[in-house]
């Protein structure tokens, strides 16, 4: 069976709640099709409003991160119950700006991830390379370490149902796109090295996504390729433009 595209925005640190109001206002007609999954990842203190906003539409709302104990002192974390009675449905997890300004590690990825099935919700699971690694030709070994170590202990029926994105870091917020052909090698090392670790039935049901300046001029080239499932898209996810993204093959 084919798998169903999934387009995600990761709106990162923008949008106070009336603002995410108005932005869900604008995007709401703009998203509608039922080809595609489609996510609003907001910040933790929009998901409630957010979930309301979004009510009988297509558009499931997740968070940008979440913790991966189930309560206690922890300040300023966001728990999987939380975010289950907010009526979030996914979770991004192991963005590379977490990794990189909030010490994020693939072992707490993997923590976040399992506790995010615990609790029935879908996990986005990042991994990337950085420019000197593309450059240094190890990006495919990095990338598949790091889907390892994200995968250890989750069970094949876990890992059918989960999200990877794929998002060199060198194409984040930058402007510079992977191509096509770049995007698509490392989605297909990804959805590979799901087999070795899993089967090909599993390999075959998770959906990858690429990350990385997608808009709505690139959208269609990248998604045309049979191992992109789908998007996570930072800017471009706080524009109209969203909406042609979603709507790529219209
Ligand atoms: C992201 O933050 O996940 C992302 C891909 O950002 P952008 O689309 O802005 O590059």
């Amino acid at each position: 069976m084919a798998r169903k595209k999934i387009i995600a925005g990761n709106w990162k640190m923008n949008m106070t709640p009336s603002q995410a109001l108005e932005l869900i206002d604008t995007l709401k007609p703009l998203v509608a099709n039922d080809d595609v999954d489609v996510v609003f990842c907001v910040p933790a203190i929009d998901i409630i409003p957010a979930v309301e906003a979004v009510k009988d539409t297509n558009i499931a709302i997740g968070a940008e991160n979440m913790y991966f104990e189930e309560k206690g002192a922890y300040t300023g974390e966001i728990s999987p119950d939380m975010l289950t009675d907010a009526g979030a449905k996914y979770v991004i997890i192991g963005h590379s700006e977490r990794r990189e300004y909030f010490a994020e590690t693939d072992e707490t990825v993997n923590k976040k991830v399992l506790k995010a099935f615990e609790h029935g919700i879908t996990p986005i699971i990042c991994c990337g390379e950085s420019l000197t690694q593309r450059k240094q030709g190890i990006y495919v070994d990095w990338i598949r370490m790091q889907i390892k170590i994200a995968f250890q202990n989750v069970t094949a029926d876990q890992a059918k149902s989960a999200v990877i994105a794929y998002e060199p870091i060198w194409a984040i917020g930058t402007g510079e796109t992977a191509t096509a052909d770049q995007a698509e090698e490392v989605c297909a090392a990804i959805r590979a090295c799901i087999k070795e670790v899993y089967d090909e039935a599993t390999a075959e049901a998770i959906r990858i996504q690429y990350g990385g300046s997608m808009n709505a001029g690139n959208a269609a080239e990248l998604l045309a390729k049979p191992d992109i499932d789908g998007g996570l898209v930072g800017g471009a996810a706080l524009k109209p433009d969203f909406g042609k993204i979603v709507n790529y093959n219209k």
